[in-house]
């Protein structure tokens, strides 16, 4: 049948993997259990769009660049009492606040699980379907100054905007210094009311001009970030000391 030496190709051609890897294995199903012409069909395309799903959502995780190991399921909300576990698992699951671009700010000493939360909620973010990516605040800002003094910031933050959510950790520990907070400020701006950020800091509100070296950019910062924000305070004793004290004890 001269149809199965042209099919291969056609389906190359088309860029249909999936259904050139089964087209021949389905063809014989079929054959063997009298399916109709259309029922063929809807398999095989069936199983094209459910790989196609799955690569862009393996793709879209490794473009998140989230650290590793740090779920939802691990994270241990007995320790944290302050964290409502159904309002996390509503904000991991997207919809409302990142269709609005909302923000989400985490604040806690160090140690408490601010990154492990982030990390599990941009997680759970990718497997709904949203763009996240997930930076140090100093890495990306310092990417942003390049960009900046290469006269590409423009380019920059609008490459940026096709992530629904931006996580940046450790805001606290961007360098005070007039051109790196003003490539953060920026970035605020940029997506002020348009698209989210989460944001994990261990400084509270009042030592943000530490972090924005001028007050009033301070001031115009945590305006935009809070307009539309949820905030966490995970004030609990470091969950590192915590586990390795509970280690101790154990040992005694
Ligand atoms: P922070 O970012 O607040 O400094 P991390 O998120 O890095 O803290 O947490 C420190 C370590 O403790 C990480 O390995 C993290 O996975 C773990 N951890 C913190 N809080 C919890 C928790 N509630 N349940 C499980 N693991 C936690
Ligand atoms: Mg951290």
């Amino acid at each position: 049948m001269k149809e199965a030496a042209i099919l291969p190709m056609l389906l190359k051609q088309l860029r249909l993997p999936t259904m050139s890897r089964l087209w021949k294995e389905l063809n014989k199903e079929a054959v063997q259990q009298g399916w109709p012409p259309i029922r063929y069909l809807t398999a095989l395309c069936e199983h094209e769009l459910s790989h196609r799903d799955s690569r862009r959502l393996a793709r879209h995780m490794a473009d998140a660049r989230l650290p590793r190991g740090k779920s939802l399921e691990t994270f241990d909300f007995s320790v944290v009492p302050s964290l409502n576990k159904s309002q996390v698992s509503a904000l991991a699951s997207g919809d409302v606040w990142i269709a609005s671009g909302r923000n989400l700010l985490i604040f806690g000493p160090s140690g408490v699980g601010k990154t492990h939360l982030a990390a599990a909620i941009g997680e759970k973010l990718v497997e709904s379907g949203y763009r996240v990516l997930f930076t140090r605040t100093t890495d990306l800002v310092q990417k942003l100054q390049v960009a900046k003094r290469e006269l590409n910031l423009p380019f920059a933050l609008e490459k940026l905007d096709k992530y629904d959510c931006i996580i940046l950790d450790d805001f606290g520990y961007v360098r005070r210094d007039q051109l790196e907070t003003s490539v953060l400020f920026e970035l605020i701006s940029e997506r002020y009311e348009h698209k989210s950020l989460l944001i994990t800091c261990n400084q509270v509100f009042a030592e943000w001009d530490k972090i924005f070296m001028d007050k009033a950019m301070a001031v115009a910062a945590v305006d935009r970030l809070i307009h539309h924000a949820t905030i966490f305070e995970l004030n609990v004793e470091s969950y590192r000391k915590r586990t390795v004290l509970g280690r101790t004890k154990k040992a005694k």
